[in-house]
């Protein structure tokens, strides 16, 4: 046994997830091309008082009818939207902490997704840093912060949650080749030994309020939509339902041969070993 790599649900290699900010009215049309195309997002608000403030934001009701009924994730963008690479901690706490009080008593759920306003991980200044923000994030239980995309990222999974770098912005001009290079990736299972193998994510982040009503941005958005949907090798996740299963995976127990696997949690998982495919199911202890 040389390598062993996670798979995502059902065996396959690769995911997609999208990652849409601020909670403007907009995201209900892009709630609805989401649901065309039976791909999933996650949509990042704010403090109930900001929104009303910005008068383009989707109400409770709404909010509650276009992404929570329809399986979507919402995550915390900051109580009033502030960039925590700018704040004294004692400020970003509060900016995180309150928002997600507000945020989960408001939809009667748990909310740990996190998106960052403003600056993403790139943009510490003032005085602000990293190190201290990811602390604060991690004992606010925050499971995951995504940041702004740095440009192509070669589909990676995250190996930091809390700087987890989208693959590209929708308005990316390299957009489209990106697509076409990850929808052709195969990672079906060889039956040998590989290397490289690991799964890949392709992550879309943006704004639903940057189309407007034109109709030909939302046309763009629509072709990305479209273009990454319908394949039977990919895996169509929230940002919270990818981080949870990776945490899964990551909670089996192995023998020190790797030769006998015990599954703890409450999720079938998936891996690749050589180039074969196995499942374990949950409660479950597998030998090889
Ligand atoms: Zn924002």
């Amino acid at each position: 046994m040389r390598y062993i790599f996670m798979r995502f649900p059902g065996g396959v290699g690769k995911a997609v997830t999208f990652s849409y900010d601020d909670g403007s009215k907009k995201d209900m049309r892009f709630s609805d091309l989401l649901t065309k195309y039976d791909l999933k997002g996650t949509f990042n608000l704010n403090g109930e008082e900001l929104r009303r403030d910005w008068d383009y934001c989707m109400s409770t009701e709404q909010t509650k009818e276009y992404i929570l009924d329809r399986g979507h994730e919402i995550a915390l963008h900051g109580l009033d939207h502030r960039a925590l690479g700018t704040l004294r901690p004692v400020e970003g706490i509060k900016e995180v902490y309150e928002c997600r009080c507000e945020l989960e008593e408001r939809y009667n759920t748990i909310i740990r997704g996190f998106a960052y306003a403003d600056s993403g991980v790139l943009g510490f200044e003032n005085g602000a840093c990293y190190e201290d923000v990811k602390s604060y994030l991690k004992h606010l239980d925050i499971a995951y912060a995504r940041s702004l995309e740095i440009g192509y990222n070669d589909f990676s999974m995250p190996n930091d949650w809390y700087a987890w770098q989208p693959t590209v912005h929708h308005y990316h001009d390299k957009i489209f080749d990106y697509i076409k290079e990850f929808v052709g990736i195969d990672l079906s299972p060889k039956g040998h030994v590989q290397s490289g193998v690991t799964p890949r994510l392709f992550f879309v982040w943006g704004h639903s309020s940057e189309f407007g009503d034109d109709d030909g941005a939302w046309a763009h958005m629509e072709k990305i939509c479209q273009e990454l949907s319908g394949k039977e090798d990919i895996w169509y996740a929230t940002n919270i339902e990818i981080y949870n299963y990776t945490k899964a995976y990551e909670s089996l127990v192995w023998s020190a041969k790797g030769t006998r696997v015990y599954n703890p949690t409450l999720y079938e998982i998936w891996f690749d070993i050589d180039g074969k495919l196995y499942s374990v199911k949950p409660g479950e202890t597998l030998t090889f």
